[in-house]
């Protein structure tokens, strides 16, 4: 397979790219959003409803009504428990696709293989990719036929979890005044849960409007998740951040807007999108289990493990996809996994020079357009899908503020400054993403007390200690669904499934054995912990050379991905190894009464 790049060059310009944007501040230069600026937290989208405060008891109590918490309340129903409460902040079951209501919102992960349990629910979305409210939507049908709604507690806010050693019991505490009791609990707070800002100097001191993508004000810019945004048409608007949230949002944005000031540091990678609706001739001949090897097979290839064929041929697979043909050429007779990885590379550089050169074809400014492409490894980054994003800088109420790696320098009451130059606008939008990498109790909004009132925080002080990310000793009958020490898929919702599996599988037989007390072995804790770091190795070395993002740690892998990272065998290795542990049968590795 020929080349028409210089691998060498590339690297080089990685590298530099890289390095202009290491901070010391690392992690640190966001904001918390709490005290003055606790209000972008508020529910944009639903009245709490008055209840009196529960004081009562529950066998299992899940936190989180997202797809992790609405797919452990799925295989719980199917493991035959029925005591089981779920617990959820927002008014509404649905997690990250109750909040995230911003216009052009959707999934960017094939809808087919993303949105879970289809066929337990027998439902096929209506395009390649699900606008946000049909996603919305599934997770209440989730909810409706899995009967989670029963005994559910929604816009109510877990503020402290602390074990009862006597009682054997969890006792809830909630900011609607509740002190519940529960056997079980299951922590699946979601990754991306807790919005951030960016601790821009004088970001305080913003008087206009303003507002985090993930709680959009449709009450000041009109129109919905599908656009329209008429009460943009006569502001001036700013956006900073340029992630996946913003590539999904600027389109609509910038249709509206009287003029748009899109802020950026790092440009995300744009891939073709192709939506299109899905083909009743396809959805006729779907034979039971379609789904799970759909998700299977895309779930493998985005992996890297080989498959006779592509189910789901999109911009996620294609990569692989490109590696695979340059191996059957013969390229790298070295199937070391250095080897292997040095095909990887070109595979990857192949691919962003199509991703670079998509730019030119379609931004007519040539300075814009040198400031739009990537220059990274494309897994550095979530990568972008998006067929709108890029022509939307050819509008003449557009305009590309290229920070060249610094960001936005400070923010006046009514401007943005970057690059020395004054940006006046009335409205600011905030797509800064999300907390990654602060300790679990600050993104979760609440600390946890185990055995002998020893927090989650100060047991995971020099780092995260688990048996397979589920259970951390001390803290005995409860369960994590996180991506630490755990698996992780570009499919989220997939490895959610699997783990939530797995509780299944745990409950069920802590139901039938009659079992009271399930907690991890500290051998077993301590033999995971190291395998998670051992595994890291390799996937620390990628994320060195990356420019910096929340998937590094913001260029700090070794300070905290190294453990504190998902199990490095990959995911279809991490769901194999949870398979052949429930196969074999003696819930080895956790200590059981
Ligand atoms: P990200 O963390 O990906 O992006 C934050 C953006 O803010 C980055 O562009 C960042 O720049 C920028 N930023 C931060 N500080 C500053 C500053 N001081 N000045 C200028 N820019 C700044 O958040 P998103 O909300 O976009 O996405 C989060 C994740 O949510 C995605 O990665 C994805 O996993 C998920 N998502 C999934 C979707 C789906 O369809 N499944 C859709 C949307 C999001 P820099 O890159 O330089 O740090």
């Amino acid at each position: 397979m020929s080349i028409d790049f210089e691998p060498d060059a590339l690297r080089e310009k990685y590298q530099s790219e890289r390095d202009k944007r290491v901070r010391a501040d690392a992690n640190e230069q966001y904001v918390e959003m709490k005290g003055q600026f606790a209000h972008y937290l508020d529910d944009p989208y639903r009245a709490v409803q008055e209840r009196p405060a529960l004081h009562d008891e529950v066998e299992v109590a899940i936190i989180g009504g997202g797809f992790g918490g609405l797919l452990v309340g799925a295989r719980l129903r199917e493991a035959g428990i029925e005591d089981l409460r779920l617990i959820e902040k927002g008014g509404d079951f649905g997690g990250t696709w109750y909040w995230n209501r911003y216009p052009g919102a959707a999934c960017d992960v094939e809808s087919y293989v993303y949105l879970p349990l289809l066929e337990e629910v027998g439902y096929v979305p209506r395009k390649k990719y699900a606008p946000a409210p049909e996603i919305l939507e599934h997770s209440r049908n989730i909810a409706r036929h899995f009967r989670l709604y029963d005994n559910a507690c929604l816009s109510t806010e877990v503020t402290d979890l602390t074990w009862d050693d006597t009682e054997r019991r969890w006792v809830i505490s909630t900011n609607r005044g509740d002190r519940m009791r529960a056997r079980f609990v299951v922590m699946a707070n979601g990754p991306l849960h807790r919005p951030k800002l960016p601790g821009i100097p004088g970001v305080e001191t913003f008087a206009g409007h303003s507002f985090h993508t993930s709680r959009w004000d449709y009450d000041y810019t009109g129109g919905d998740s599908t656009g329209g945004l008429d009460g943009l048409r006569d502001k001036v608007v700013g956006i900073i951040g340029t992630g996946a949230t913003a590539v999904q949002c600027v389109p609509h944005l910038g249709a509206a807007a009287k003029e748009l000031y899109v802020f950026q540091r790092t440009p995300s990678s744009i891939d073709v999108r192709d939506d299109r609706p899905t083909d009743p001739a396809w959805e006729a001949q779907l034979q039971p289990g379609w789904q799970k090897r759909r998700m299977d097979n895309f779930n493998n290839l985005v992996s890297g493990i080989p498959e006779s064929e592509d189910l789901v041929h999109d911009g996620w697979t294609d990569i692989i996809g490109n590696l695979l043909i340059r191996l059957r050429q013969g390229e790298g007779g070295d199937m070391s996994p250095e080897g292997i990885g040095r095909v990887m590379e070109l595979a990857d550089f192949d691919k962003m020079e199509q991703i670079r050169a998509r730019v030119d074809q379609i931004v007519q400014d040539p300075v814009m357009a040198e400031a739009l492409k990537p220059w990274y490894r494309q897994f550095c980054k979530r990568p972008c899908f998006h067929d709108d994003y890029l022509p939307t800088f050819n509008r003449p109420n557009v305009t590309l503020v290229d920070t060249d790696g610094r960001g936005v320098e400070r923010i006046t009451e009514h401007s943005v400054w970057a690059n020395g130059v004054e940006y006046p606008v009335d409205c600011l939008i905030y797509a800064t993403g999300f907390e990654v990498g602060t300790d679990y109790a600050r993104r979760a909004g609440y600390e946890v007390h185990g055995r002998d009132g020893v927090t989650l925080t100060e047991k995971w002080a020099d780092g995260v200690s688990t048996f397979h990310g589920f259970h951390s000793r001390g803290f005995p009958n409860c369960f994590i669904v996180s991506i630490v020490q755990s698996g992780f898929s570009v499919n989220f919702p997939h490895m959610l499934d699997e783990q939530a599996k797995h509780l299944g599988y745990l409950l069920g037989r802590a139901a039938v054995d009659g079992l009271t007390l399930i907690e991890a072995e500290q051998e077993a804790e301590d033999a995971w912990v190291q395998t998670i770091v051992e595994m890291a190795q390799f996937n620390v070395k990628f994320l060195e050379a990356c420019t910096p993002g929340y998937y590094n740690n913001e260029g700090r892998p070794a300070e905290r991905s190294v453990r504190n990272g998902s199990y490095g065998g990959g995911s279809p290795g991490f769901i194999r190894l949870l398979e052949q542990w429930r196969a074999e049968g003696s819930l080895a590795g956790l200590e059981t009464d």
